[in-house]
């Protein structure tokens, strides 16, 4: 049974900073989410509730056209009546009344990405902080083949695990986290992407890297490395792709049937010494990180507003009217801008 999750509007500032950039690839059939990172940064909290409505209608919509009527449903009441907790000018939590806990949808996505982020980012920065180690965003690609998403998901995760095998990659890795990212271009040819955070021992020459991946692949040296200078951004970078791995506004009904057999697909995974380190790991009290969900979790009518400390009172809703609140609440003369925490309360 799910159980409405008490955090469900916590996330991590939209707005942030991102990811440094470094100059253009010139391997130009990496495609454009590559290399020009998502940029849904500046839509408006009400264009992102109004957007994940619309793709679970979508989705929904192709659910029974496949003649799944429990997809269908669930997707249905996901989310379908909400809670929110506010003071007028903030939103400080959303409580939905039933969570469907699919994959590509998008609410459930983002609940999850959001756990993931809570998970990792004190494990990653104690990493960073005890392993003199510093941290890139890798993309590696393949080349493309006519495959099916399974076999081209497969071909990578194992050009990866040859990669791991081999001296040079020992020599400048100390592990870190991979994620899976599809997309399909206009031929129906799926291009998979793994996105490594990678904690890095020393310097290296890209071309060396190049070189491996070549190696280990057989037929592909295309790459994209750039350092992580906030690991908190890195990591919402990343963990992006594993809750919205493609664009499923896009999908068809044959789209959503090959997406549902590969339900036990692995899609974000730790490797090397960082998976140890991951295994037994315990958060101190000095690490100096603040755990993001408890600073929501125990919010409740009358408590201070954890953004303006006025009082937070209940509003509940349909599902339907959330983008409207939202826009209510963007256009109120006192909306002020989120505190700069490195968080933001949506
Ligand atoms: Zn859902
Ligand atoms: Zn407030």
């Amino acid at each position: 049974m799910n159980q409405p999750l008490l955090s469900a509007s916590l996330s991590l500032a939209d707005g942030s900073r991102r990811l440094s950039q470094s100059s253009p690839s010139p391997h130009t059939y990496l495609d454009n989410r590559v290399t020009n990172p998502q940029t849904n940064q500046r839509r408006t909290r009400s264009q992102g509730a109004r957007e994940r409505l619309t793709t679970k209608e979508h989705l929904a919509r192709l659910a029974v056209g496949l003649h799944d009527v429990e997809l269908a449903d669930k997707l249905q009441r996901c989310h379908s009546r909400v809670s929110v907790l506010t003071c007028g000018r903030h939103v400080a939590q959303i409580i939905p009344n039933f969570t469907c806990e699919f994959r590509l949808c998008p609410d459930c996505s983002r609940r999850r990405s959001r756990k993931l982020q809570n998970k990792y980012l004190p494990m990653m920065s104690a990493f960073l902080l005890h392993r003199r180690v510093t941290a890139v965003h890798l993309v590696l690609t393949q080349t493309h083949r006519p495959e099916s998403r399974k076999q081209s998901a497969k071909r990578i995760k194992d050009s990866f695990t040859r990669l791991q095998r081999r001296v040079f990659w020992q020599k400048h890795f100390k592990g870190g986290t991979w994620s899976l990212e599809f997309t399909k271009d206009k031929k129906g040819l799926h291009h998979t992407h793994l996105h490594i955070i990678g904690f890095r021992r020393e310097f290296f020459d890209i071309e060396l890297l190049r070189g491996e991946w070549l190696a280990a692949t057989g037929d592909s040296h295309v790459l994209h490395l750039k350092p992580i200078l906030d690991i908190a951004t890195g990591l919402q970078e990343v963990v992006k792709y594993v809750s919205k791995p493609l664009d499923v506004r896009r999908f068809g009904a044959e789209d959503l049937k090959e997406f549902l057999g590969l339900k036990n697909m692995r899609m974000f995974g730790t490797f090397g010494e960082f998976r140890d380190f991951c295994k037994g790991f315990e958060p101190s009290d000095n690490e100096g990180i603040s755990d993001l969900e408890s600073l929501s979790r125990n919010l409740v009518e009358g408590c201070a507003c954890p953004m303006c400390e006025n009082p937070l009172f209940e509003v509940r809703l349909s599902g339907k009217d959330l983008p409207r609140f939202y826009e209510r609440i963007e256009a109120s003369p006192t909306a002020s801008p989120p505190r700069k925490v490195g968080t933001s309360w949506n």
